[in-house]
């Protein structure tokens, strides 16, 4: 079983999605990105940060927070949303630096992309 947290753009959501019913439709369904888990705990969702790209601390935070609850995280999923302001809306995350960080800083795995619809 994996516990995952996902997160998603805080300028796209209920924009492009509305309350993220994709996500939860894609992890029952173990679509896209979530097929390659057994069984997914979802123990957290949270926004980015927000532009400019405050992700670090943000994924300090809900580090601190789920361990608190014994509730750590497995893996990070960043949503399609992000994927989508990465290619179409001038996000100013730098996807592979900021992998290799948050998987070295916080011992997760990190992954981009959720649902395929
Ligand atoms: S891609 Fe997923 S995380 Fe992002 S807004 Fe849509 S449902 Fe939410
Ligand atoms: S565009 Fe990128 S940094 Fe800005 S809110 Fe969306 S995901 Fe976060």
């Amino acid at each position: 079983m994996a516990n995952i947290a996902v997160i998603y753009c805080k300028r796209i959501k209920d924009h492009s999605c509305i309350a993220c019913a994709k996500c939860y439709k894609g992890m029952a369904e173990k679509n896209g990105e979530f097929a390659q888990h057994d069984t997914i705990e979802l123990v957290a969702m949270t926004d980015c940060g927000d532009c400019p790209g405050l992700t670090v601390p943000r994924v300090k935070l809900l580090s601190e927070v789920t361990n608190n609850l014994k509730r750590p995280i497995d893996v990070i999923h960043f949503g399609t949303c992000v994927k989508l302001a990465m290619e179409t809306a001038q996000c100013p995350i730098d996807w592979d630096e900021l992998k290799i960080t948050l998987e070295k800083k916080f011992g997760v795995r990190v992954v981009l992309g959720t649902h395929s619809y």
